[in-house]
């Protein structure tokens, strides 16, 4: 007997608010808000049943024996008829197929009945249209209840314009056809069977061709859950083409209570599974689309739906609003109370009915569609608001459509949308206002099963505010993680011309939220291009948003032929809005920032090749591979150094798409905000800590360290601190932590602050740092990776490598105004050409190559530019000019064998090194090695017997510079600075770090076999200056480079005390037991001032920090650019990168580099007005 077929039509709400109808409302108040969502129904037969499935038990031998012969071959049934399927573990469980030509006739389709002793429920199965013999497998089911019919529908029948009537199979349909009216279905490209097997179940009984023999009763879905979970088992082990392959449960709607439960049971099940010598269901993720997961977010959302901008413009009256605002206290509190903390059905169906009443009457009066909030809802009541549901209706009611489908004739009543007494018998179970269903998707999580939540913004019902709050507030191992990221846009489209937003997202460890702009309730069906790429990517494992290309599928296989760069034809003679020089750090951030305006054009020249994904760049742990070789540094040489014993040092500089952040260390330290600061107090206004801090945000996302990390330095990070969706990737790497947890307990032991985070404008003190490593491929991220390679296919971006520019070039000025910068002159394979600027022209060469592009363009000092014979344009004595650089000690101790210390010196063996490369390839070993322990202080927190006279001293020096009637213009406002740093403590003086090897540099030989480790000892804030000047009029000439170290006493003197310092702490536990013999370099025979001193200047290196020469300062300080970092006397030429710094700061340079490139985009932008 079938009691179930009957009209579902759902009494309440929903109807009402479909049909914007004020009897309808009254109707609704009665019921509740909750009734609008689908339900489930199922009969009593399998209930008590399901809960026993007799799987064979190990001691009866294994499953099969004689009882089983799986049918193996889909294509073996017949579509004239059903093939029963069955299996012994489930003997109270049938499967009836066969083939069937509905729909999509480019795959293989099939339907049938899951037989549940007197129930049944109808399934559809499309194999995939890519490669059914290897693809995913995806069931798909959706809410039930009054929404059931009109649900699927539009979820998933793709029907477009024009009164389409989707059907396909209304579901099946969604994934391979429409139907373009009544009589047919239509091709739909976006069908989510593009790349995967989809099932598609028909559920609960009383729904759609769904049926039971007896009479039903409203089950609950952890009941429905072991029926679907016994089809799935059925259907992998009869067809065993399909066993063990990805399984994906998903659902819309009401899906979002089902699936969650359903993916539960299957999970579980497995256990049984296994025990009974079956195959488990390779359960890979669920998949929620606007899901009813968590009832009390999802209704207290409605107020932000309704009555701010969350989705569209607030569409109620304020008296409304004001009125919501009131009640939410009461319906947070109560819910919270009797849904959550402690559940109490009826009180948590109590308190949903109230604020449901209250929180969505308003709405109801509005006639809008609560599947779209951005549209009216239009048709007749039965209609849902889709007129088109009419038609999908006529079409299921076809006697030749249910031939083709194979409906039971025992399913008589006709295709209908609602069922009243589904729904009333629903209500009864409370499973709609159930709590705990998130708890299973933390479960699941828990269990490696990943979870996609997308939410369609306009959707009312299913709101995506209400999703996110869940999805934050979910308890599980990585919540933290997850709820620290901000949303960050997703895209679609291949290339630069189709791409476009579609929505936002956040993901972390197997958790993915993402909303679908523009999408109502049913997102397949609003924007299947969306939805079919949100699909897609997550089958495929990639991320909706990758923070960089994502082409790194496996660790390191990075294709260096990936970007593909312009030709020389491309740019010669051609105009650009901008014309970029240099490729490197701030050159290539500009470019990505400038060119998010598709209305603009961009153009990089880059001296060096397209180096990204050459292993040697890419593969940490390797520090100093690259130097020297010119394929990736400039290695430009300083002249001899008059106060360091004429020592002459290497100046390394990257060479290459990516520049100096292809060959720099990793370290990732933001400075103290008082030397940020110090930049706006020397006449720069906004170059202040706080835009620092955004800047740097905006340029990073923080990768948490694992546990092991964490149990070893408690407290070294705040998440609150750390940037989560910008283009750089960084972490604490993965090594070699014997020795920075040596040196951190050591300094701390000597009383030194522990700080718990550096990167919030205080550094002084000891930490654990951060490196620009990514951790999900332990590869190098830099501008080139993240910044460059997700934007390559812009077509408003044109990259040309090996382009070497030689000068800038300027209108005639014959009315003596500022100049106007035209173009670029450059050379490539010997020849010359030149490309156009018609905005303006950026140096972004580095602070070695600006001065000498300035010089040889006719910008810069007199006397340099009359010497090289370059005819003067701009009289501007400050570039290459304040030269500033942070240089450094080593010493070397030999590490204790007896611990065992895995430092980079055993990478010396060929063979270990060999071995590095392979476990890098795994993702482990010493190559994910990064510098972590640092050491900030200044002068004061340094005890040595010499430190406090040595402040006098140089207190003494700089009221004696100050006064120094020859001192350039400007230096006595920094000296100020410096002497006010010195003095304050705020800013540190020196920087220290161990170094988990002998220092490449050192004169020692390592021994084989031992471990090693250098500390070395920076000068922060140096008061010597130097200058850089072209020196001849060919620009491949390497200009002169004279860092002037030590020139001020007090540089040295400096060092020398912080040396000491150093030195004694050797005798400070765990440091003192954790070396062995005398310290190896200089070794003890170095006692006196004067042999530190003379051992300093022998073996002093440079920390590759040069900043200043195109200093951000006043025009009569000797500035060269402006703070719109506009360069003096010129309309339109900047300088974008390290050079522009002013006054040296105490830390690595890299953060400073990138801030300069997106904080110099906005101030473009703002002067062009273009999107900000
Ligand atoms: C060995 C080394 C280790 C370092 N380690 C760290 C570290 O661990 N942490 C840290 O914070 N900082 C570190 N730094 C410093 C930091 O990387 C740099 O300060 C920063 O990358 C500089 O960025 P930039 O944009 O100013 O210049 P670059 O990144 O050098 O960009 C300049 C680009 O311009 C190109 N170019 C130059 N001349 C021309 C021309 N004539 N025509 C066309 N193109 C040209 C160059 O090839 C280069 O690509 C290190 C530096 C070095 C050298």
């Amino acid at each position: 007997m079938l009691r179930s077929l009957g009209q579902v039509c759902f009494s309440g709400f929903l109807l009402v608010l479909l049909a914007g109808n004020s009897d309808g409302y009254q109707q609704f108040l009665s019921s509740s808000i909750f009734r609008a969502l689908p339900q489930l129904i199922t009969s009593q037969g399998g209930l008590s049943h399901a809960n026993n499935i007799p799987f064979v038990n190990k001691e009866h031998d294994v499953y099969d024996d004689g009882l089983f012969s799986p049918l193996e071959d889909l294509s073996i049934l017949s579509e004239a008829e059903f093939t029963h399927m069955s299996h012994p573990a489930f003997p109270h469980y049938g499967v009836r197929i066969k083939k069937t030509s509905f729909c999509d006739n480019s795959v293989k389709s099939y339907t049938g009945y899951i037989d549940i002793e007197a129930r049944h429920l109808f399934f559809y199965f499309f194999e995939s249209r890519n490669d059914p013999d290897k693809d995913d497998v995806i069931f798909w089911t959706t809410g039930g209840k009054n929404i059931h019919s009109q649900k699927y529908h539009y979820t998933l029948c793709p029907f477009r314009s024009r009164m389409l009537f989707v059907s396909g199979s209304i579901h099946g349909a969604w994934y391979d056809a429409i139907i373009s009216d009544a009589n047919g279905t239509k091709y739909f490209p976006e069908s989510w069977n593009s790349n995967a097997n989809v099932f598609f179940v028909d559920q609960p009984v009383g729904v759609g061709y769904s049926y039971a023999e007896y009479g039903e009763v409203v089950g609950t879905t952890e009941d429905a859950a072991k029926d679907i979970a016994a089809f799935v088992a059925i259907f992998f082990e009869n067809f065993s083409k399909f066993k063990g392959r990805a399984f994906h449960m998903s659902g819309e709607s009401y899906g979002g209570r089902y699936i969650p439960l359903f993916a539960s049971e299957v999970y579980d099940q497995n256990a049984r599974l296994i025990q009974a010598g079956l195959t488990p269901i390779n359960l890979t993720s669920i998949i929620i689309g606007n899901g009813w997961t968590d009832p009390p977010s999802m209704v207290l959302s409605y107020f932000d739906m309704q009555c701010t901008a969350a989705s569209v413009a607030p569409v109620i009256d304020i008296a409304s609003c004001v009125r919501m605002k009131q009640v939410l206290p009461r319906c947070e509190k109560w819910v919270k109370e009797s849904c959550t903390d402690l559940y109490d059905a009826m009180n948590c169906y109590a308190a949903l009915q109230f604020c449901g009443a209250e929180l969505a009457e308003p709405f109801a009066a509005t006639g809008k569609n609560v599947y779209d909030i951005s549209k009216d809802c239009e048709g007749e009541p039965g209609d849902l608001c889709y007129p088109v549901t009419a038609h999908i209706t006529a079409y299921l009611n076809s006697t030749a459509t249910r031939a083709l489908l194979g409906v039971d004739p025992s399913v008589r009543s006709p295709y209908t949308l609602c069922s009243q007494p589904v729904a009333l018998a629903f209500d009864a179970t409370h499973d709609r206002e159930r709590p705990g269903t998130p708890f299973h998707v933390a479960a699941l999580l828990e269990r490696g099963v990943r979870v996609l939540i997308y939410v369609g913004t306009y959707d009312w019902i299913c709101n995506w505010v209400g999703n996110e709050r869940w999805t934050r507030a979910l308890e599980w191992s990585g919540r933290e993680e997850f709820a620290s990221q901000e949303l960050r846009v997703w895209e679609v489209g291949v290339d630069s011309t189709s791409r476009k937003r579609a929505g936002r997202t956040r993901s972390a460890r197997g958790l993915t939220f993402a909303t679908v702009e523009g999408a109502g309730h049913m997102v397949p069906y609003d924007k299947p291009e969306e939805a079919l790429a949100l699909i897609n990517r997550w089958i495929a494992g990639e991320e909706l948003s990758p923070p960089y290309f994502g082409r790194f599928s496996t660790r390191c296989e990075i294709d260096a032929t990936s970007m593909i760069t312009a030709n020389v034809a491309d740019l010669s003679d051609k105009i650009f809005d901008f014309v970029i020089i240099g490729g490197g750090t701030s050159g290539l951030t500009l470019a990505a920032r400038l060119s998010e305006d598709p209305s603009v054009t961009v153009a990089v020249l880059e001296a060096g090749e397209n180096t990204i994904g050459d292993p040697k760049i890419a593969i940490p742990g390797q520090f100093g591979l690259t130097l020297g070789d010119p394929k990736y540094d400039w290695s430009f040489m300083t002249t001899k150094q008059k106060h360091s014993n004429n020592k002459e040092l290497m100046w390394s500089r990257g060479k290459g798409l990516g520049g100096t952040s292809n060959l720099n260390f990793f370290v990732w330290i933001k400075p103290p905000a008082v030397d940020v600061d110090a930049f706006e107090k020397l006449g720069n206004p906004g170059w202040n800590w706080e835009n620092f801090y955004h800047y740097s945000k905006k340029a990073e996302t923080f990768h948490r360290p694992g546990k092991e990390l964490t149990d070893l330095f408690p407290h070294i990070y705040d998440v609150d601190a750390r940037g989560t969706s910008g283009p750089i990737q960084y972490t604490i790497p993965a090594h070699v932590h014997t020795v920075d947890a040596m040196l951190q307990k050591t300094f701390s032991n000597v009383g030194i602050k522990v700080l718990d985070d550096p990167y919030r404008g205080d550094i002084n003190g000891t930490f654990i740092a951060s490196s620009n490593i990514d951790p999900r491929t332990w590869t190098r991220s830099n501008a080139a990776t993240g910044y460059l390679l997700p934007i390559q296919d812009r077509s408003n971006l044109t990259v040309l490598t090996e382009a070497f520019v030689s000068r800038i070039v300027f209108a005639d000025n014959s009315d003596d105004q500022d100049l106007v910068a035209t173009g670029v002159e450059f050379t490539q394979q010997g020849n010359k050409n030149t490309v156009n600027a018609r905005k303006e022209v950026i140096l972004s060469a580095g602070a070695i190559k600006d001065p000498q592009i300035l010089e040889h363009s006719g910008v810069g000092r007199p006397e340099v530019l009359s010497k090289i014979g370059i005819e003067m344009q701009i009289d501007l004595p400050g570039v290459g000019e304040n030269l500033q650089d942070h240089p450094f000690f080593t010493i070397s101790y030999e590490l204790d064998p007896s611990v065992k210390h895995p430092t980079l010196d055993s990478l010396k063996d060929p063979e270990n090194a060999k071995e590095a490369l392979r476990l890098h390839a795994e993702g482990k070993g010493l190559l994910r090695t990064g510098i972590s322990s640092f050491t900030y202080l200044p002068l004061s927190m340094v005890k040595t017997p010499g430190a406090a006279t040595l402040r006098e001293k140089i207190e003494q020096e700089i009221e004696e510079l100050k006064n120094t009637s020859g001192i350039a213009p400007g230096q006595r406002e920094q000296l100020d600075i410096q002497l006010e740093t010195l003095r304050s403590d705020k800013s540190p003086d020196f920087q220290f770090l161990p170094w988990p090897a002998l220092f490449p540099m050192s004169s020692v030989t390592p021994g084989p076999g031992k471990a090693y480790m250098s500390l070395l000892g920076f000068l922060n804030h140096p008061l010597s200056r130097g200058t850089i000047h072209a020196t001849t009029n060919d620009p491949l000439d390497n200009p002169e480079l004279d860092p002037n170290y030590f020139e001020k006493d007090s540089d040295l003197e400096l060092l020398v005390e912080s040396f000491k310092y150093l030195r004694h702490l050797a005798a400070t536990e765990p440091f003192k037991s954790g070396i062995v013999g005398a310290e190896l370099e200089p070794g003890p025979e170095c006692k006196t001032d004067e042999q530190i001193r003379d051992y300093i200047k022998n073996t002093v290196s440079t920390a590759w920090h040069g900043v200043g020469t195109c200093s951000m300062l006043p025009r009569d300080k000797q500035g060269v650019v402006d703070p719109q970092l506009k360069v003096y006397g010129t309309k339109n030429l900047r300088v974008v990168d390290i050079s522009i710094v002013p006054l040296h700061i105490a830390a690595h340079t890299q953060v400073t580099a990138y801030v300069i490139g997106e904080k110099a985009a906005d101030i473009i932008k703002s002067a062009y007005n273009t999107i900000p």
